[in-house]
């Protein structure tokens, strides 16, 4: 970790944070400290640092914007990379956009969405950034971010790789990444233009109001906590076993969606843990029904 440290700062690819912890980075603010977030600025400066970490066999872990992870209150030993720096968005041609992992999907909504572009309204309303939605498969409103990808580079064994969307196998919140060890570096999406330069903002607008209305939007969350199953929704079966509010100390099961687990203040890993173990163990003893997670839990 030291000699890392070093290396980056003697060759100039980033910057390194030390006093930066879990309960910072993500959504649900909780988590321990991490010794090292790594952030290049630049995609050379990712692969000649990635060079290094696979030559030293270090162990490290890409973050997005954090709110789709758990992580444990111990410390951090891995090297936590963060390429919030590479978000850049480039036209390769009307409706087809280069974009780095880095740039948020909110922010690519509404820029595409002011330029008169429709499809990608859908991601306004998902925090994350580019890298953590294709590694999510993320989607909303009956879409998902494999919908709209043509193209995704990925770093993978220190080499520059290109993957088409059947290579991605994507499915529901699932993706080839989340079986890899490599870096989503940058993706290419293909959208339309409207037939009505407004619509995709006043889209973007119900979808807000929407979210604002279902949702415990402004508490400490990561999403839905429970992947639908074939034939319920998770909040369904959790509220078909009276949990809606129920809490293990400062975790709670949101009173507005029962899918949405909740940091009230102070939950702790082991509150969350023992919260989502207790639905689980609920749900298949009374129901029958086994639920999985779809949060990335870090231990
Ligand atoms: C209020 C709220 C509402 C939400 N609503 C939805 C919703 O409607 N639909 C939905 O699908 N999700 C939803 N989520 C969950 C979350 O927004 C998504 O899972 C999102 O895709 C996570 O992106 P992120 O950048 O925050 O990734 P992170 O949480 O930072 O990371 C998630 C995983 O992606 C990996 N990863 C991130 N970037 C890269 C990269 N560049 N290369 C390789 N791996 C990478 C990480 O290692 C980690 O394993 C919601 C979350 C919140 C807090």
């Amino acid at each position: 970790m030291v000699s890392f440290i070093t290396y980056i700062h003697q060759f100039q690819l980033g910057d390194i944070v030390t006093h930066k912890s879990f309960k910072d980075l993500t959504t649900l603010k909780i988590g321990g400290q991490i010794k090292c977030l790594y952030m290049p600025h630049t995609l050379d400066h990712l692969i000649q640092a990635m060079k290094y970490i696979l030559e030293k066999q270090l162990p490290y872990f890409i973050i997005g914007k954090g709110s789709n992870i758990l992580a444990s209150d111990e410390p951090f030993e891995s090297i936590v990379i963060s390429l919030e720096y590479l978000n850049r968005i480039v036209e390769l041609k009307p409706g087809v956009f280069q974009v780095e992992a880095g740039v948020t999907g909110a922010y690519l909504a509404t820029h595409l969405s002011k330029l008169g572009y429709t499809k990608m309204e859908f991601l306004s309303t998902i925090p994350g950034s580019i890298g953590g939605l294709i590694y999510m498969n993320a989607g909303a409103y009956h879409q998902e971010i494999a919908d709209l990808i043509q193209e995704v580079t990925y770093l993978e064994d220190g080499k520059l790789k290109t993957y088409s969307p059947k290579d991605c196998q994507f499915g529901y919140r699932k993706s080839i990444f989340q079986e890899k060890q490599g870096v989503i570096i940058e993706a290419i999406f293909g959208v339309d233009k409207a037939v009505l330069a407004q619509l995709p903002l006043e889209k973007m607008i119900t979808y807000k109001k929407n979210r604002k209305e279902t949702q415990p939007i402004g508490q400490y969350t990561a999403g839905s906590t429970f992947k639908n199953t074939p034939t319920k929704k998770a909040w369904e079966v959790i509220d078909t076993l009276g949990l809606r509010g129920y809490a293990v100390h400062d975790a709670r099961i949101s009173y507005k969606h029962a899918n949405f687990l909740v940091n009230e203040n102070e939950a702790t890993f082991q509150d969350m843990i023992d919260l989502i173990e207790f639905i689980q163990q609920k749900a298949l003893h009374e129901k029958h029904i086994q639920l999985e997670c779809e949060w990335v839990i870090l231990r």
